[in-house]
């Protein structure tokens, strides 16, 4: 099915600021859109069920699963993450461009699903570095933080399957190439066809 919006999928080892780099996207292009994933983790401080995610049960999310809800899910540091169809079908049909927050499983599970899908994923400038902001952000326990390393390093492997990768060293420098690989999708053929069709009648062109 081909749909007037753009998927853009981020993907990116926790801590590597994907969430800080989303919420500054979402904040000055509103023609973009979240997609409200469902998970079994417990809320940190300051998360609202319904804003940053869908707090759900293990029973809950069972019954989206049996449901066939999910348009991807997958079991991330030891817990349950999954994109239902509702989160992003309704928004790409209406045409507004939808971002998805995942990890890699689930990225290539949406590319699998939807072939126009941009896959982008954000890398940290060291390993130092993504520790340091792991602890810096202080919303993890310490064996949470070691475990999220520790899958670090199994999920930067995936950064191959991606199309586009951005280092984000300086957080300004990193929004501003997550704002070029959107505005990139808005230029494709397909799009711009939709988006301008009065412009190409005009033009002749068939
Ligand atoms: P969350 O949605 O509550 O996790 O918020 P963020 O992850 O976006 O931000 C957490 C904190 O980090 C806030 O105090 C931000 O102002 C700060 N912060 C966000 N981006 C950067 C950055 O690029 N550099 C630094 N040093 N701090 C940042
Ligand atoms: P993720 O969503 O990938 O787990 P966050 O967006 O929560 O990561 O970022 C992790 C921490 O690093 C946060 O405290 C955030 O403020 C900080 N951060 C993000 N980008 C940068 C950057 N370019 N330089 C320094 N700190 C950053
Ligand atoms: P966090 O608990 O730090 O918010 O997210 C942990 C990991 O789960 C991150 O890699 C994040 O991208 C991933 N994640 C969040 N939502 C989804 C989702 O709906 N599907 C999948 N597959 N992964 C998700």
């Amino acid at each position: 099915m081909d749909y007037p919006g753009n998927l853009i999928v981020v993907a990116a080892p926790s801590g590597a600021g994907k969430s800080s780099l989303v919420k500054a996207l979402l904040e000055l292009d509103s023609h973009v859109q979240p997609s409200i994933s469902h998970t079994t983790r417990a809320p940190r401080g300051q998360e609202r069920h319904g804003r940053e995610y869908f707090f759900v049960s293990e029973s809950e999310f069972d019954a989206m699963v049996r449901g066939n809800a999910f348009v991807e899910w997958a079991h991330v540091h030891g817990k349950r993450y999954g994109t239902s169809r509702k989160a992003i079908e309704e928004r790409i049909a209406q045409g507004s461009d939808v971002i998805l927050e995942i990890d890699f499983q689930g990225a290539l599970q949406i590319r699998q699903a939807f072939a126009n899908a941009v896959l982008v994923f954000i890398l940290p400038p060291s390993r130092e570095e993504l520790r340091a902001r792991l602890e810096r952000r202080g919303e993890d326990a310490s064996e949470v933080i070691e475990m999220r390393l520790r899958n670090a390093a199994v999920e930067m492997a995936q950064v191959s399957q991606f199309d586009f990768v951005i280092i984000n060293e300086l957080f300004e420098r990193a929004l501003f190439d997550l704002k070029a690989v959107v505005h990139a999708q808005r230029l494709k053929y397909t799009a711009q066809r939709r988006a301008r069709a009065n412009t190409f009648e005009s033009l002749n062109i068939p």
